[in-house]
């Protein structure tokens, strides 16, 4: 059995991701940059079909 293993790499983390996020437009949650994005980034507004969809159910555009 051993007990430690003095070789490994130092306490150093990388960080997993480097990707930018913004706020959704819907619920206000940050998400995150997605390859499926990597073209339209700039034009995404909400993180997920169902917010992007979800502001019509609740609050139609009604007066
Ligand atoms: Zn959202």
């Amino acid at each position: 059995m051993g007990g430690r293993n003095g070789k490994g790499p130092p306490g150093r983390r990388v960080a997993k991701t480097n990707l930018p996020s913004k706020p959704c437009a819907s619920c206000g949650r940050p998400f995150s940059w997605r390859k499926k994005w990597e073209r339209c980034w700039d034009e995404v507004r909400f993180c997920s079909d169902r917010c992007r969809r979800g502001r019509q159910a609740s609050s139609p555009a009604v007066e």
